[in-house]
């Protein structure tokens, strides 16, 4: 009996197929003592693969790279990006790709162990990862697909049975991470610094076939290739606004060309609205503070249409005005899909001229007034004001009048603007109390419950029940700051 039957396993690996310049084959790193942890039943179904089986023994040696699922050709990928704007290689250190499981509907889905052990990119690294960012990266990583936003998930995680050293002792963990593809900004940069031409080549056209099969025989399908990952990053950035999601660490190699959201490190959501937040403890200049991520998008895009260059015109010159121009469609798409998505949070649905004065006004009183963003909108949904700063103003009342004068203007009704606000503005995120109390009762006691009510939680956050209201109160007020690090 294979695990292909039993399993589901249905692997292909296209990945593999490419020059090896491109990846490192090697095996994951057994480990002593596999234990699972957390497994995600619903997204294994929609991958194809039997939940039954692989909550078994045999399942977790898999999750846990002491053994290799049929059809698995393992490997370490490369690539080389700008990290905090300084270039660099890099490559998966800690992380291995099994392989592509190919879904009942026929998606490719890339199936990767991280945490599983040294590869040749891990440079000073130990190639492992802690029990607790990588539970982190499950919680928000699952609730950002209840949200709606696009991302990579997470299937399962295990724990070792071996201690890592960070700054003390912690348990160390593998979490099996699915994704459309893991190829990033940064696998181009490369291709382009190190590789051949030719090499970008290979690359770009491996990416329009796995991604954007439909541009395959545009005239120029890499001008094509620039403007789609362009159009995906737009939308996934005002998306992140939207929700105030502050990825954290915006590096090239953590922006993945389908237009996913990858590598959940220090990430964090906002509780009060101010565009200055910054969680990461390494982004000491608020590189990617939650206001910077639409410009530091760009800057990013920016690096990957470098990469194109070669392709896009065989003239220089023409080839970077080219990519100029497209470039230049960013910021402006970014703004009409942001746009787009707050006439939604308010319930507006036409459009008028003054709608972005509105919006303004409403900004510049959160921030004035320290308000909490997801709650701000929660309480416009609901008419529900509590007593907040905010809500006590004078200028709020003025707001509020022309809010509701400009709600008046629209044929559509009342109702079906509640609706769009309902399924607009979510009750619950993953707040950082809620997500560090959970980790704390895992990590420290290893108790779970606290953990699987939240991503019960967060997987309805259009819900509006009266049983998720204590997860949409706020922290006690702290005198120090919210914190994260790199989940290293
Ligand atoms: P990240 O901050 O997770 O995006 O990782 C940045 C780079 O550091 C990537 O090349 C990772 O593979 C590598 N890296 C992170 N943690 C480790 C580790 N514990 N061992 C080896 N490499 C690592
Ligand atoms: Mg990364």
């Amino acid at each position: 009996m294979t695990n292909r039957s039993e399993a589901g396993w249905n692997f292909d690996n296209s990945y593999a197929w490419l020059p090896k310049t491109f990846y490192s084959s090697l095996n994951p790193t057994p480990v002593s003592k596999p234990k699972l942890i957390i497994f995600n039943e619903k997204l294994a179904e929609s991958l194809g693969l039997n939940g039954r089986n692989l909550q078994s023994e045999e399942g977790t040696e898999i999750f846990a790279g002491n053994r290799l699922p049929d059809g698995a050709v393992p490997l370490a990928q490369a690539y080389a990006g700008h990290q905090f704007g300084h270039f660099a290689m890099l490559g998966d250190g800690r992380a291995i790709l099994l392989g592509e499981q190919i879904t009942p509907d026929g998606k490719r889905v890339d199936i990767q162990l991280k945490g599983s052990g040294r590869t040749p990119y891990s440079r000073g690294g130990d190639g492992r990862a802690a029990l607790g960012p990588m539970l982190r990266e499950y919680i928000i990583s699952e609730s950002m697909q209840a949200l709606g936003i696009p991302t990579t998930r997470s299937l399962a995680v295990v724990t070792t049975g071996e201690d890592i050293i960070r700054e003390t002792l912690l348990p160390g963990a593998v979490l099996t991470r699915t994704a459309s593809s893991h190829l990033r900004v940064a696998t181009f940069q490369y291709a382009a610094n190190w590789g051949t031409d030719e090499d970008v080549r290979t690359l770009a056209d491996y990416t329009i076939n796995r991604h954007y099969p439909d541009i395959e025989e545009n005239e120029n399908r890499y001008l094509s290739l620039l403007e789609e990952v362009i159009k995906r990053q737009a939308s996934l950035i005002a998306k992140w606004q939207l929700v105030g999601f502050i990825h954290g660490v915006m590096n090239t190699d953590n922006m993945a060309i389908s237009g996913e959201t990858i590598d959940y490190g220090p990430c964090a959501f906002m509780d009060t609205y101010d565009p200055a937040t910054v969680f990461s403890s390494i982004d000491r200049q608020g590189r990617y503070a939650y206001g910077n991520q639409p410009y530091i998008g760009g800057w990013n895009l920016a690096r990957f249409a470098e990469t194109l260059l070669p392709l896009l015109h065989e003239d220089e010159k023409k080839a970077i005005g080219i990519a100029e121009d497209a470039l230049a469609g960013y910021n402006e798409q970014f703004q009409s899909y942001w746009l787009a998505g707050m006439r939604a949070k308010l319930g507006l649905l036409n459009e008028e001229k003054e709608d972005e004065t509105l919006i303004a006004d409403l900004f510049k009183m959160m921030h004035a007034y320290q308000a909490d963003y997801t709650n701000t909108f929660r309480a416009l949904t609901f008419e529900d004001y509590e007593d907040t700063a905010l809500f006590g103003s004078k200028e709020f009342t003025q707001w509020h009048e022309q809010w509701q004068a400009r709600r008046g203007k629209q044929e559509k009704s009342n109702e079906l603007s509640h609706q769009v606000m309902q399924s607009s503005n979510p009750a619950v995120i993953p707040r950082n109390h809620r997500v560090e109390e959970a980790l704390k009762a895992a990590v420290e006691e290893g108790d779970f419950s606290v953990m699987e009510k939240l991503l019960q939680v967060l997987a309805k956050p259009f819900a509006h029940t009266p049983d998720q209201e204590e997860y949409c109160e706020l922290p006690e007020p702290s005198k120090t700051p919210y914190r994260t690090f790199c989940g290293t």
